[in-house]
Formats: C-alpha cells, sequence, structure tokens
C-alpha cells in the first residue's frame, strides 16, 4: 500500500524526473546494502563514486565543475530520497560531503581550490567532511579553538575537533580555525587535507543512530598547510558558517520528510495486512486517525521544507526563518511519526530485521545536527521579537 503523494506546486516535471532517477539509485544501491553498512559502521567507499557518476554529489554548484547548477528544491528532492534507503547514515555519508562540506567553497573559495578538491568531490573521487564542532564548543561555534598560525606561506594548525561525520576517511575537510583573538571575528575557514602530517583520526565514535556514517575524533598537532588553502577571506569564517547553515538545515528537514513517509507506507503495509480480533490493524478507527495525524505531519513538514528550499534559491531574507522553522517541525514531526509506526507494528516494530527501530533511532539526531531544536526555537523567537521592537518603534511607541 504506497503511500499517496500529491503532486506539489513547488515541484516541476524535472524534479519529478529527478526523484525518479533518486529513488532507482537508492533501490539499487542503498536499500541492499544498508543492513551490512550499518553493522561496518560506514558505507562503502565506491558508493562515492557511484553518485558522483550519477550526478548526485553537485546538485546546486556550476556544470564547469561537474554539478548539475539545480535548485535548492532539487536538493530536498535527492534528500527525501536518500533518506527511504533504510540508512540515514549513508544519506548523511552523502550529503555531509554534497551540501555540508562543499557549499561554502562553492560561493566562497578561490578558483585553485574549486578545481583541486571541489571539482573531484563532485565526480567523487575525494570524501569531503565539514569540521567545526570540538569538545568544547558545539551550538557556540565561536567558542572555537583549534588555532591556525600564520607561518610565511603557510598556516600551522593545533587543536582538536568532534563529532566530524566522514572524519575518519575523509581526504579534506572544510575546516574552521581560529586565526585571530577569541570570539566571533578571529574564525576562518581552511581546506585541510587530510595526509597532512600531524594529522590524526582518534575514536571512530559508537553512535545510537546513522551508524552507517563515521563520525571521528580529529586531531592536529603543528600541521603546516599552505596559506593558498584559506577560503575567502580570512576572519570571516564565522559568517560563512552561519550562512551556510541554512542548506544544512534544510537537508535535515528533507530527511525527516524522506523517513515519514517510508515510515508511513511501512506502517500501512502492516496495519493493512495484520489481523487482531478478526480485523486487519488498519480497520481499527484509532489506527486510521492515528495515520491521519501522521500524513498531516509529513505534508505540513514538506510545504514548510519546500517553501524555505524556494525562499533559499531565491536568495530571500525570509529563508533562514523559514529554515528554522522547517528543521524544528521536521524533527519533532519525524520523532513522534516513527514512535507511531513502532507501536503500530507491536512486537514486531522491536526487531532489527525491519528497518523500523532503525529509523526510530536515527530520527533522534534530527533534534540535534546542523542546529539543535532549542536553537531552531531561539533563533525563530529572535525574528519574532524583532518584527515586534520595529512594529513598535514604527509606532512610536
Ligand atoms: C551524528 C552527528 C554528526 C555530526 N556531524 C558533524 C559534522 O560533520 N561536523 C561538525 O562540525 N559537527 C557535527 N556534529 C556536531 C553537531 O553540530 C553538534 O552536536 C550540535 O551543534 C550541538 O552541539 P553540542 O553537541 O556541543 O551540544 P551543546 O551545544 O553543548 O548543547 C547541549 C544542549 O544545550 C542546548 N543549548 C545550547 N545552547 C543553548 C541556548 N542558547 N539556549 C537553550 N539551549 C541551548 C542544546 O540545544 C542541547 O540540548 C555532529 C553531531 C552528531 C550527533
Amino acid at each position: 500500500m504506497a503511500y499517496p503523494r500529491q503532486p506539489s506546486i513547488f515541484l516541476s516535471e524535472e524534479h519529478d524526473a529527478f526523484r525518479d532517477t533518486v529513488a532507482r539509485f537508492v533501490e539499487r544501491e542503498i536499500r541492499p546494502n544498508a543492513n551490512e553498512w550499518e553493522r561496518q559502521g560506514e558505507c562503502a567507499r565506491d558508493l562515492y563514486k557511484k553518485a558522483g557518476d550519477a550526478g548526485l554529489l553537485g546538485l546546486r554548484y556550476p556544470e564547469s565543475l561537474g554539478g548539475s547548477n539545480l535548485d535548492f528544491l532539487a536538493t530536498t528532492v535527492l534528500a527525501e530520497e536518500l533518506a527511504k534507503g533504510d540508512s540515514i547514515g549513508t544519506a548523511v555519508s552523502l550529503m555531509a560531503q554534497s551540501e555540508f562540506a562543499l557549499a561554502i567553497l562553492a560561493d566562497e573559495a578561490s578558483d585553485e581550490i574549486k578545481t583541486d578538491w571541489m571539482a573531484p568531490a563532485i565526480a567523487g573521487d575525494l570524501i569531503g567532511a565539514i569540521g567545526v564542532s570540538e569538545p568544547g564548543a558545539g551550538s557556540d561555534v565561536a567558542a572555537i579553538t583549534t588555532r591556525a598560525r600564520r607561518d610565511g606561506g603557510d598556516y600551522i594548525i593545533s587543536g582538536q575537533k568532534t563529532f566530524i561525520s566522514n572524519g575518519t576517511r575523509a581526504d579534506f575537510i572544510t575546516l574552521a580555525v581560529r586565526t585571530g583573538e577569541p570570539g566571533a571575528k578571529g574564525i576562518s575557514l581552511v581546506v585541510f587535507p587530510t595526509d597532512t602530517p600531524g594529522f590524526e583520526v582518534g575514536r571512530r565514535l559508537d553512535k545510537l543512530g546513522a551508524r552507517a556514517s563515521d563520525t571521528g575524533e580529529l586531531y592536529f598537532d603543528e600541521c603546516r598547510i599552505p596559506a593558498s588553502n584559506l577560503v575567502g577571506e580570512e576572519g570571516q569564517g564565522l559568517r560563512y558558517i552561519l550562512s551556510h547553515f541554512g542548506g544544512e538545515r534544510l537537508v535535515i528537514a528533507s530527511f525527516a520528510v524522506g523517513v515519514m513517509e517510508r515510515l508511513i507506507d511501512l506502517g500501512l503495509d502492516y496495519a493493512a495486512q495484520r489481523e487482531t480480533y478478526g480485523s486487519p490493524v488498519l480497520g481499527f478507527q484509532t489506527w486510521r486517525h492515528r495515520f491521519s495525524e501522521m500524513a498531516t505531519k509529513l505534508e505540513s513538514t514538506r510545504l514548510l521544507a519546500y517553501q524555505a528550499a524556494r525562499l533559499l534559491s531565491d536568495h530571500e531574507p525570509a529563508g533562514d526563518l523559514a529554515v528554522s522553522m522547517a528543521k524544528l517541525h521536521a524533527a519533532e514531526a519525524a520523532q513522534s511519526v516513527a514512535a507511531e509506526v513502532l507501536q503500530v507494528h507491536g512486537g514486531f516494530g522491536q526487531m532489527e530485521e525491519s528497518p523500523i527501530p532503525r529509523y526510530y533511532r536515527d530520527v533522534a539526531g534530527f533534534s540535534i545536527g546542523a542546529g539543535t531544536s532549542e536553537v531552531m526555537r531561539e533563533l525563530i523567537s529572535r525574528s519574532l521579537v524583532a518584527s515586534q521592537q520595529s512594529r513598535r518603534s514604527q509606532n512610536g511607541s
């Protein structure tokens, strides 16, 4: 029993055709391998090459770099479909590269960096990661302490990162470093090649969900890299990071949409065929109504995500507010749908042979990664307060 997805006024025929392409890729390359990759703690390395060959790693980037020059709506479609592969970890592995590590480079890096690092990553020949979080700095990005000091034509980098997706096997890291004084203005971004002497991968972190995505601790001990690896201008790193959070948050919101659609599909199937007291579970009104609520949560999240994607594509300032709302709503909706679909499966929902428990664990990360739900609430409230203050000042009160 397939979930009856409605045509969306936000999507073109090209988006729909692209969805079919990604769905076929997921069916062929991801879902059959999901169990093994979840056990291994990482997806196969050659998946990046396959995704690159299929044109999935450079959607929003220029054709001159091997990208497809598409809008944010194509990114939401990609994230939705990847999330249906029964392995959010695999979806994270691909999009931590294509969106998180590369988007800042696309907008801010030199042509040399784009040619040397971005183009091979879009082709799937290199793996990229974004390295911002540290043991003492997560939500509060401005608190990072990993230092880069200038030495002639080089930077010398020392410090530590943690929770870095793709971190244990990335070829390069789009890395946040402190080049100046403590605080927001002293942060810069560099492209860090992981074959640099002094770099070491620490623990591969064992985690609740998204287990097919490797998550690493990284150590930097007097690592020397060329100063030409600086992304954009020195001291502008925090601005670049904050202005690109929108894409990351949209990806998580879209993962949530894909997960909800897959889970509702699985749940409807199970509830239609499982009989208790002489009736299919779907015959009970309580479950039909609970599925109605789940479908409404799914569609409201989808609308918020598509609206945010459209605003981001159009470079509208309202895009940031829309994306914060989309991510906040998405995380909570997906967690609630995962719990409901677990429940409708009864004891079978507890069994690891079904993808249900995995999705239940995977969605826990949606309210943490790329900005927590508390941070989303804070960002949304700032817009509300600012608009209220501007109305009061216009009224002279
Ligand atoms: C699986 C996974 C993958 C990740 N991948 C990456 C990656 O690739 N690259 C990377 O750089 N980082 C990555 N991260 C790190 C992620 O971005 C951080 O975990 C996240 O930003 C939260 O930071 P924190 O864990 O330090 O929590 P903290 O910032 O310490 O927050 C702890 C709690 O306090 C709350 N809190 C914080 N500030 C406020 C506030 N002002 N008001 C109210 N509540 C607040 C938070 O919401 C949270 O509930 C990853 C994390 C996970 C779990």
